[in-house]
């Protein structure tokens, strides 16, 4: 584990702050002040891993800061280990936990024990970050599309179900569209599947870059991809797709002939206060995408009320 985590001392007493600070000196680098006050002022600058705070102190009671420390949102998540007195009985360490300590050291402080906890809570304190680090990696992972970087079937169902809640309440329009690449086959037949993968990343990159940042696009399945477009009509809704069109006339991929050419199919459909889930609008689109492929592909349709 990485040492040298920052560790503030709070604690009038020159001998306990010292004592402590030789204690850690070697895992943490150490800040100190000496009463409740100025011990609160330079937690919000310094923002330490973990804070030593003594439970008698001159001005404030050393509970009272722990607690002040707890109820705020920008230090709640720092541990503090509570020094209390040599008289310390069950009621004194029930209370410190209950004031949201994280630990105590029962003074004298013996370099050994301080030691020991302190480096036990920073132990605490790293694997409670790389936890939260990899949750937050976790989730995005299991939002996106590994290939296109766009979100995956299941986000862009959840993003567009909440769009919906949010339009009902507004009320504005939303439009949706299904876009299916078309022949798509036939490039990993004539080009090979890696060829595929890219036209598909490239494919996403263009619709990602012509949509507005507040649509979003994701990939349903194979080379079919979802784009919601709220505050958005059909007609509004064609212009923007329409780009998108054109666009995908100069999607190239790696070793591409001069007369490779891509196009899309896209069908849409106005999404309506009626429809209970995002899909409802969405089988509308599809049904339109049927037709714009039976109508001879590269072209929008739109479906009917
Ligand atoms: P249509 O114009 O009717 O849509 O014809 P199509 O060939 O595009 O449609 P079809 O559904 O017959 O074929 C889709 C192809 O997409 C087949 C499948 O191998 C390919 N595909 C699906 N996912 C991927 C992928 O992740 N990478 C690559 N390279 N190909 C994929
Ligand atoms: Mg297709
Ligand atoms: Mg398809």
């Amino acid at each position: 584990m990485s040492f040298f985590e920052k560790v503030l001392i709070i604690d009038d007493s020159p001998i306990a702050r010292e004592l402590a600070a030789r204690a850690i000196g070697d895992v943490a680098d150490v800040i100190m002040a000496e009463t409740g006050k100025s011990g609160l002022v330079k937690l919000l600058e310094e923002r330490p891993t973990l804070v030593l705070l003594d439970v008698k102190l001159p001005d404030i009671d050393g509970m009272k800061v722990c607690r002040a420390i707890k109820a705020d949102s920008r230090t709640k998540h720092i541990p503090v280990l509570l020094i209390t007195g040599e008289e310390t009985d069950a009621d004194t360490e029930t209370k410190a936990f209950e004031a949201g300590a994280a630990d105590f050291i029962r003074k004298p402080m013996h370099p050994s024990v301080v030691r020991a906890r302190v480096k036990l809570q920073l132990e605490l304190d790293l694997r409670a970050r790389a936890l939260n680090a990899a949750n937050i990696e976790l989730q995005r992972l299991a939002s996106i599309d590994t290939l296109t970087g766009c979100m995956n079937r299941n986000h862009f169902l959840a993003t567009a179900d909440q769009e919906l809640s949010r339009m009902r309440r507004h009320d504005y329009a939303v439009t949706t569209a299904v876009l299916d690449l078309d022949h798509f086959k036939n490039v990993n037949d004539t080009y090979g599947h890696a060829a595929g993968d890219e036209v598909l990343q490239q494919a996403a990159q263009v619709l990602r870059e012509i949509v507005r940042h507040e649509d979003s696009v994701g990939r349903l399945g194979g080379e079919e991809f979802g784009i919601l477009l709220p505050v958005s009509d059909i007609s509004g809704a064609r212009t923007v797709l329409g780009r998108v069109q054109e666009a995908f006339a100069g999607v190239r991929f790696s070793g591409a002939p001069k007369d490779f050419s891509l196009s899309a199919s896209i069908g849409i459909s106005e999404v309506y206060h009626r429809d209970a889930k995002i899909e409802d609008a969405l089988k509308r689109a599809d049904v339109a995408l049927y037709d714009a492929k039976r109508g001879g592909r590269n072209r929008i349709c739109v479906s009917m009320p």
